[in-house]
């Protein structure tokens, strides 16, 4: 087998809790797969470091200098997951033969590894970890996660089920990616959209074993949202239908109340009227948020600012 580079790629923030033991573990999975001859002992592992406001940066530093394993990158500020994840990938595109994404909690199995690693060498440029089952998540996660993906699938968006970052990508797949400039990042929504030829490792996914989720609520709904409105412009369409629907339906009242005014029962009818402005109204204002909210992101990939800004890369 030839000796490729594998660099992994893991965005952090505020992961002082988990850090030292992720680097532990990692240290014991990469060293086994040089002993195996499977990976160049060129290999990295790459904390980005997004912004944190705790010691996550300080401990990545010391990891770097016990350890030429383990590298850093550091951005100038917080910017999400996504484009956290983006800079790594980006970053370390020029020094890898492939690259994994993963989290920093290792909720997602690193004995998949060695799998990704097989189908790469027989071909694959994309190797998506799927989770099997969902047994470790409370009912709420998983039941609002699965229900995302199929209302993704609904809307029309082209993503694989059940498969979050965790993936592996050759070169020539980041080479892909880096065409794809939008700012508004969805990256499951994207390296779909890479192409070349791609295969999928099942895995369970186990509980974060220190520190909390970053992903509270009010962010996954809006990281959801995001996903839908940066690659589906169905909404758009059902506003549309909604609006041939409701000249219909006015058309059939501009004759009823015709009808009820020539009987001369004019001043019954209070109910109805006031029902139908509060409903158009509703319908108008609903519409209009979905508009406005392709209108912003029009709005911020027109200016398109960068995605994350290299303050320093620690690699040797
Ligand atoms: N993360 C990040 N920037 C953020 C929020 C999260 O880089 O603004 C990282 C975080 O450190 C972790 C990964 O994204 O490595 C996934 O976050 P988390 O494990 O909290 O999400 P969950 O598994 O609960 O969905
Ligand atoms: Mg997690």
């Amino acid at each position: 087998m030839k000796k490729e580079i594998l660099y992994l790629v893991i965005p952090c923030y505020n992961e002082e809790a988990v850090l030292k033991e992720t680097a532990k573990r990692l240290d014991v999975k990469i060293n086994d797969l040089i002993k195996k001859k499977m990976i160049s002992d060129k290999s990295r592992v790459v904390f980005v470091n997004d912004g944190s406001k705790d010691k996550t940066w300080e401990i990545i530093k010391e990891l770097h200098t016990q350890n030429h394993l383990f590298s850093g990158l550091n951005l100038s500020r917080n910017r999400g997951h996504q484009n956290a994840l983006l800079a790594g990938l980006m970053t370390v595109k020029e020094y890898a033969d492939m690259v994994i994404s993963m989290d920093a909690d290792l909720q997602d199995d690193i004995n998949v590894i060695d799998q990704f690693i097989k189908e790469y060498y027989n071909g694959s440029d994309i190797v998506y970890g799927v989770r099997s089952k969902r047994a470790k998540d409370t009912f709420f996660k998983k039941f609002t996660a699965e229900g995302f993906y199929k209302f993704m699938q609904k809307m029309g968006v082209d993503i694989v089920y059940n498969h979050a970052d965790y993936r592996l990508m050759s070169k020539r797949a980041l080479e892909g990616l880096s065409e794809f400039k939008e700012v508004n990042l969805f990256l499951r929504g994207i390296v779909p959209l890479i192409g070349f030829q791609s295969s999928v490792v099942e895995y369970e996914r186990n509980e974060r074993f220190a520190g909390e989720s970053k992903y509270p609520l009010k962010k996954m709904l809006s990281f959801a949202f995001d996903g839908i409105t940066s690659f589906s412009i169905k909404p758009i369409r059902f506003i549309l239908f909604l609006g041939i629907f409701m000249m219909s339906v006015s058309v059939a009242i501009l004759i009823y109340s015709l009808v009820v005014k020539f009987l001369g029962n004019t001043v019954s009818g209070w109910t109805f009227i006031v029902c139908s402005i509060w409903l158009l109204g509703g319908i108008q204002m609903l519409s209009l948020g979905v508009i406005g909210e392709y209108i912003g992101k029009i709005y911020s990939e027109t200016k398109a600012r960068p995605r994350y800004i290299v303050k320093e890369f620690l690699n040797k």
